[in-house]
């Protein structure tokens, strides 16, 4: 039988953390079944990321020791965004929640997102309302980052919401059919929309192992992060081109107008102010266009769907080019198909 939750859990070197996971995770997950139903079972999806210590070894012993326990062995690290969209693939589960193994994600707060998801919700976000626990650094970096993130972005992202969250199994049909490479997970869950509600949660200091995320692979995720939610950073070359070449033409005009008046007094400088504005002006806006022309192929090689559908229920019950009979017009009878 479908498994009703699928717990998606990416783990890269962390031999120490995975028994304490499913200890910690088993009561909490056990929980939210009994809200689902009496027969509501789940499965825990380990993706093994390219590790090179024992976790691997440890995951098949656990696979074969618990039924619910399934594991996703990729060739190599390929970083937890990969990572994280290879359990969304391989997840079969009515819904699904991607969790850290290091209990940084505390399991509780499952209850909650599918009491929520009972409740109608599609996609429920857990949002931490304390990172005391993230260091100083990360904290402020991470706030800038999703200010300017939502400066930019075409679409709202929320702050301090991580990959923890829950999916129904209609939201990951359309994460799946995403097939866009540089992957910013946390953009295309909101990108997908649907009944969202949001769960509060306090996150806790890392159980055992280290963090994984080094600044680079941060600042990588980053940029990935601002392009692919926006063409901006590109297309705001058009207006400070455009508006610096009309200022550079005017001055160059002014120039011309003045030196054919009142004369030369140095020599040369008309000409060659006029050729440097002129040419600084024309090389800004040319570089504009060509952002403009770049932040679309940019959206059209994303090949994200045009829109997402959430319910057809509202679509017309025949087709409108159907020629309706005078006896079906007025009455309540079923349309033929
Ligand atoms: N992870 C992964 N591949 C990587 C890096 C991390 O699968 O290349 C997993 C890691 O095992 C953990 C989760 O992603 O389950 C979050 O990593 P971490 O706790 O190091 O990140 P942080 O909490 O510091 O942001
Ligand atoms: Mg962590």
């Amino acid at each position: 039988m479908k498994p009703a939750l699928s717990i998606v859990i990416p783990v890269y070197n962390e031999q120490d953390s995975l028994s304490l996971f499913l200890e910690a995770a088993r009561p909490a997950v056990g929980s939210a079944l009994a809200l689902i139903g009496p027969d509501a079972h789940a499965e825990y999806l380990f993706v093994n990321d390219g590790s090179s210590d024992r976790t691997g070894d440890i995951l098949a012993i656990l696979a074969r020791l618990n039924a619910d326990v399934r594991c996703v062995t990729l060739s190599r690290n390929f970083g937890k965004e990969a990572a994280l969209a290879a359990g969304i693939d391989h997840a079969s589960g009515d819904a699904v929640i991607p969790i850290d193994v290091d209990l940084q994600d505390p399991p509780e707060v499952i209850v909650d997102m599918v009491r929520q998801w009972l409740a109608g919700a599609q996609v429920v976000n857990a949002r931490r309302t304390d990172r005391s626990t993230d260091g100083w650094f990360k904290r402020t970096s991470a706030r800038g980052f999703y200010r300017l993130l939502n400066r930019l972005s075409d679409y709202p992202i929320p702050e301090n919401v991580g990959d923890f969250r829950l999916l129904d199994r209609q939201a990951v049909d359309v994460i799946k059919q995403l097939g866009e490479q540089a992957r910013f997970n946390k953009g295309l869950f909101s990108w997908i929309g649907f009944r969202v509600a949001t769960v509060d949660y306090v996150r806790a200091a890392r159980g055992t192992g280290t963090t994984k995320w080094r600044l680079g692979k941060l600042w990588s995720l980053a940029i990935d992060g601002i392009t692919a939610s926006t063409t901006m950073p590109l297309r705001i070359w058009s207006y400070i081109g455009g508006g610096i070449a009309c200022l550079a033409f005017a001055y160059a005009a002014f120039l011309v107008a003045h030196t054919i008046i009142t004369g030369t007094d140095t020599p040369g400088y008309a000409s060659i102010m006029v050729a440097v504005l002129g040419m600084g002006g024309l090389n800004l806006l040319s570089l504009g266009i060509i952002g403009e022309y770049l932040g679309r192929v940019a959206r059209e090689v994303r090949q994200r769907p045009l829109y997402v559908v959430a319910d057809q229920s509202a679509a017309p019950v025949a087709p409108v080019a159907m020629p309706i009979r005078d006896e079906d017009q007025w009455t309540d009878q079923p349309m033929r198909a």
